[in-house]
């Protein structure tokens, strides 16, 4: 459980919020996409930024007392699943799901890892019931960030061609 470096990339899935065709890290709270609240506990006034569209994304730790992300005691570095869901969760209308590439110090844990540097390199393509946007903010993500919609057997093969996928 300590936070060494990979040789290779590795590849992970997660969930994003999207806003105007950017992925912003967050959480959902009843319908509603709460970006970053880790900054937000630290510096109310700070302003969430988006993933990179066009470079690697590195790890910050927001706890006051910070250090390098990730640490295996605390939950910063870049979060991701092992294993794309079966049935992902959509619980908000900004909700995406895409595939990650991963590298530098990683802490694994039981079904992910957290990393010092990520990118995502595909968005999951699915209907998102809650988005009745006449372009789906998945659609606008994928294309600001000039990444491919992938459905979930293609999403998992392709992100097997960018890194190890674990397990
Ligand atoms: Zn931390």
């Amino acid at each position: 459980m300590s936070a060494e470096p990979v040789a290779e990339p590795i590849v992970g899935f997660r969930q994003w919020g999207s806003r105007r065709g950017r992925l912003f890290s967050g959480i959902f709270v009843a319908g509603r996409f709460v970006p970053n609240p880790a900054l937000h506990q630290v510096a109310p006034r700070a302003v969430p930024s988006p993933w990179p569209t066009d470079a690697d994304r590195v790890a910050k730790c927001f706890a006051l007392r910070g250090h390098e992300a990730p640490h295996r005691d605390c939950r910063c570095g870049y979060a991701a699943y092992y294993a794309m869901p079966e049935d992902p969760e959509l619980p908000a209308p900004e909700a995406v799901w895409g595939a990650v590439v991963a590298w530098g110090r990683i802490v694994e844990c039981e079904t992910g890892f957290r990393a010092q540097y990520a990118r995502p390199i595909a968005l999951l393509e699915c209907d998102n019931p809650l988005d009745r946007r006449p372009v789906k903010l998945v659609a606008r993500a994928a294309e600001e960030y000039a990444i491919p919609l992938l459905s979930r057997e293609e999403l998992i093969a392709y992100a097997g061609w960018h890194g190890e996928l674990p397990g």
